[in-house]
Formats: structure tokens, C-alpha cells, sequence
């Protein structure tokens, strides 16, 4: 079993198995995260439990039937899906534990824009950019 929460705390999770993972540049994967890229993961509803303030989480209609939920007090966003459907497709940023799975493609490149890439020749640090001197 893994766990996962929001940034602030107020929403957490469990998953029992993840079947699946990959990072989508899709544009809406973009601007719901205001990131680079969502790292995706597939679990299957009987293996995904809101353990935690689900009275916090509010949902996003991205597409029509697509639901996109989020904490509501930090925004942070969790999982999305059709309801329908008998999975989840996790934001696994919100994992707190390492679940074993690596990913296994990238999606939607098409969408990529090049200034968010990462340079492999600028300067990396394993914690914040030191301050000026
Ligand atoms: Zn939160
Ligand atoms: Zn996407």
C-alpha cells in the first residue's frame, strides 16, 4: 500500500496497485498543473481510497465527463476521471511513497514547448539556487 496527500495535507490517499505510468505534456496536463508535464498513473477504483478530506477535494470538468479533482484549500491537484470508467488516473506528484512502478512512455510531445525543457548544461543543485554574492 502506498499514500499520497495535497500539498497541504488536508487530502490523503491510498492505493493499493498502480497498473500503469507515463508523463503527458498534453496542454491541459499543462496548464491544470502548471507544470512542464503531469506524471499519470492508472489505478483501478477498488484500489484507490481517500483515506482523508474528501470534503476538501473539488472537481474541474476539463473535457466534457472528465472530472479533474483538486484540494480545495492548496489546489494541489489528485486524480482525474470519467466516472464511468472502473479507474482512476492518479497525479502521482501527490504520492508520498515510492510505489516500485517507473514510467513506461511520454505522451503528447506534439504539446511540448521547448522553453520548459530542462538544459542538462545549466548549473543543477540538490537543494534551492544559492543566493547571489
Ligand atoms: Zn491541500
Ligand atoms: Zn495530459
Amino acid at each position: 500500500m502506498f499514500r499520497g496527500s495535497c500539498h497541504c495535507r488536508s487530502v490523503q490517499y491510498t492505493v493499493e496497485s498502480i497498473d500503469d505510468m507515463w508523463h503527458c505534456y498534453c496542454q491541459t496536463c499543462r496548464k491544470t498543473h502548471s507544470a512542464q508535464r503531469n506524471t499519470a498513473a492508472k489505478v483501478d477504483r477498488k484500489n484507490f481510497a481517500v483515506t482523508a478530506g474528501a470534503d476538501s477535494l473539488t472537481a474541474y470538468e476539463s473535457m466534457p465527463g472528465k472530472l479533474r479533482h483538486f484540494c480545495s484549500k492548496c489546489g494541489a491537484h489528485i486524480y482525474a476521471e470519467f466516472p464511468h470508467l472502473p479507474f482512476v488516473v492518479l497525479r502521482a506528484g501527490s504520492l508520498d511513497d515510492d510505489p516500485g512502478i517507473r514510467v513506461s512512455r511520454s505522451v503528447w510531445l506534439s504539446h511540448n514547448h521547448a522553453w520548459l525543457d530542462e538544459d542538462p548544461s545549466v548549473p543543477h543543485y540538490e537543494e534551492g539556487v544559492p543566493p547571489a554574492p
